[in-house]
């Protein structure tokens, strides 16, 4: 798997398995299995999923060293706060039962409470708690504030990324700051596969049109964590590296943007 490096030195794998809606028992615990057996290295779970037990049950059933993979986990909503981050903090890492957690990010900007929640955050790192900590659903607006009320920048940002949306400003706008852009949702849950473009390339690179949306993430620089509890698709997800999406082809696949969501829009859910 093709790694990218954070701000701080420490390497993060650029495809990762998501595992919201992937469940607590069996299937997540298959889902995990095959995507290790297939090279995955990181996975992305969060408090709100429920399932960080498995996440971490399955890393200790692997025969991979824990140095070897990365897991993400988040602070949900009710919980932000200096004091109540820091004890749901210790509860998620109790859940995954793995010693650290790699990237421990602040879920969604809650209004009056992300800064309050981001010194926890830096507290979590100076104390080596975490290898490293970020944010999700942030927008420029909320990354400027956050820049001039903080003494350690968040190293990734993760957000809803997909054709229909770019955000290509926030995208220049993480590389100028050196944060990490992260896609979640990259298949919009699932509605990628209707659109012709993406249908023509896939036939043209003779790949399914997941692996052309991966890829663009890939050629882009920006981290993905595609979410499926099907071995045949985990796989397929995986396989990514083998070619090469042309220029233009990359060009055409961002100018499919529509500005639109599939989640809800961080000014309005927070
Ligand atoms: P995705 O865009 O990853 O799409 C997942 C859907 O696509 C599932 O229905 C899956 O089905 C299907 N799918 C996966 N691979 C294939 C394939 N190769 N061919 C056909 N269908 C496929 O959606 P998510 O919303 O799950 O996003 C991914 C991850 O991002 C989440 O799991 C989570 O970890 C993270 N996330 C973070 C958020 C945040 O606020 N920070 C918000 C939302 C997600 P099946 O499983 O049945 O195979």
């Amino acid at each position: 798997m093709n790694e990218v490096l954070l701000s701080n030195g420490v390497k993060m794998p650029q495809l990762g398995l998501g595992v919201w809606k992937s469940g607590v028992g069996k299937a997540l615990n298959i889902a995990m299995h095959t995507a290790m057996d297939c090279g995955y290295r990181h996975f992305d779970t969060a408090s709100f999923y429920e399932n960080e037990e498995g996440v971490g049950q399955a890393i200790k059933e692997s025969s991979i060293d824990r140095k070897d993979v990365f897991v993400t986990t988040k602070v949900w909503n009710d919980d932000q706060g200096y004091e109540q981050t820091l004890s749901a903090f210790d509860i998620s890492l109790k859940k995954l039962n793995i010693e650290y957690i790699d990237l421990y990010l602040v879920h969604w900007p809650v209004s009056g409470m992300y800064l309050e929640t981001w010194k926890a955050l830096e507290y979590l790192y100076d104390q080596g708690a975490v290898k490293a900590i970020g944010v999700s659903n942030f927008l420029k607006h909320h990354l400027d504030d956050l820049l001039v009320h903080s003494s350690i920048k968040p190293m990734v940002n993760q957000l809803e990324h997909h054709p229909y949306l770019v955000q290509k400003n926030l995208q220049q706008f993480c590389k100028k700051e050196n944060i990490q852009f992260e896609a979640w949702s990259p298949l919009m849950q699932g509605d990628i596969f209707k659109i012709p473009l993406l249908e023509k390339l896939a036939e043209q690179y003779g790949k399914s049109i997941a692996q052309i949306v991966l890829r663009w993430n890939i050629q882009n620089d920006i981290v993905v964590i595609p979410k499926s509890i099907h071995a045949d698709r985990i796989r397929e997800n995986a396989a990514i590296l083998d070619f090469e999406i042309k220029a233009q082809d990359m060009a055409a696949i961002d100018a499919l943007d529509q500005n639109k969501r599939m989640g809800p829009d961080p000014d309005v859910f927070v």
